[in-house]
């Protein structure tokens, strides 16, 4: 019998969900391809326990019941990672989550409790090592997916990140048996953003992109496997991406609360301006102060036809014109998402 065709649900934007992308250093393990950690922008300093914690307490004043997720580089390298866990906790943090490689360094896993963190969330550019190694680097399948055993033998709830890009776009069609077999509670699907070193690699090949897929082949890979995996009963979520030209637009930098943190004090409102010293907010001595113009903030103004602002100057090859020179379509804000649900009809 014919399962029923799910309708996402579109996670919209609020000013009272507010989230914490808290980058504790950026060292890591692996040389991803496409990483958007940018030490040139982001420095490479380790923050101490001392500086996170002072850092969070301003966060959450702020932003009080804030999501918070650790990231790095890879945040399990840091040391004091499960005190920082236990310490954002106490201070009233809605969630938190820890996004991994999967080689969960210093016995994470043990030194903190699912009480504690809400998820741990792995990174998987592959269905095989065939293809994720390539990408992430030799061994990574692997040492991830062991991690990912491993958070679950000791009650973690887990989720899965993948990055569709042109290097393992049809390989995402044979992620839900990977999903199932690993018992994932959740799958997020990212589009490949051209920041850190995937803005270095040439964006085309004769006529070809190298890196960033059409919208045809988002709609005919990547939309059917997420049907696949919530029928599963697997909750998705998935950037929006691209929008009817007559479909309404919002910037989540004019009416959303995000801050993705750097460990030089950065702090952006959009994480596609990360590449560029377009901070509005920084770290200076403690205080979180705004920058002065020009910054981020100037460009959420903007409202072009193409839709995001930061799309059409830093990634416009996933825009298409009509023949009368207007936009075919919009491209949504990256970071609206779209959910399935097992129980979303
Ligand atoms: S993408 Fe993540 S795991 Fe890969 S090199 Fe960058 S920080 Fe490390
Ligand atoms: S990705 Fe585009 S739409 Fe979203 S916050 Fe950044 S500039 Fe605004």
């Amino acid at each position: 019998m014919p399962t029923a065709h799910r309708l996402p649900q579109t996670v919209h934007f609020s000013k009272n969900a507010a989230n914490v992308f808290f980058h504790i250093l950026t060292q890591c393990n692996l040389n991803c391809r496409h990483c958007y950690i940018n030490p040139e922008q982001h420095g490479r300093r380790r923050l101490s326990l001392e500086t996170i914690q002072s850092w969070l307490r301003v966060l959450v004043n702020r932003a009080p019941q804030a999501n918070l997720i650790f990231l790095g580089g890879e945040p399990t390298l840091h040391p004091d990672l499960a005190q920082a866990v236990r310490v954002a906790r106490n201070m009233g943090y809605r969630s938190v989550t820890i996004d991994t490689n999967g080689y969960l360094f210093h016995d994470i896993l043990e030194k903190t409790t699912p009480e504690h963190v809400d998820f741990f969330s792995f990174s998987l550019d592959g269905a095989s090592p065939a293809t994720n190694d390539p990408i992430r680097g030799k061994g990574a399948f692997s040492a991830c997916t062991a991690g990912i055993r491993a958070a679950k033998a000791r009650g973690f709830r887990t989720s899965l990140i993948y990055t569709v890009s042109r290097f393992n776009l049809q390989e995402i069609t044979a992620v839900p048996p990977l999903l199932a077999d690993l018992g994932l509670d959740r799958f997020f699907i990212q589009v490949i953003g051209l920041r850190g070193q995937s803005a270095t690699c040439p964006q085309t090949q004769g006529n070809e992109p190298t890196l960033q897929i059409t919208r045809q082949e988002w709609e005919a890979f990547v939309l059917p496997t997420a049907q696949t995996v919530a029928h599963t009963g697997i909750v998705v979520n998935y950037p929006k991406v691209y929008l009817d030209p007559d479909v309404s637009f919002a910037c989540a930098g004019r009416v959303a609360d995000n801050y993705f943190v750097f460990p030089n004090g950065r702090v952006y409102r959009c994480p596609l301006c990360e590449d560029y010293p377009l901070h509005s907010l920084c770290f200076h001595h403690d205080q979180l102060v705004d920058t002065p113009s020009i910054n981020e903030a100037d460009l959420f103004q903007l409202d072009i036809p193409e839709g995001c602002v930061m799309n059409r100057l830093i990634q416009p090859g996933n825009l298409t014109y009509l023949a009368d020179g207007r936009p075919a379509y919009k491209i949504a804000c990256c970071l609206l998402k779209e959910e399935l649900t097992a129980t979303a009809h």
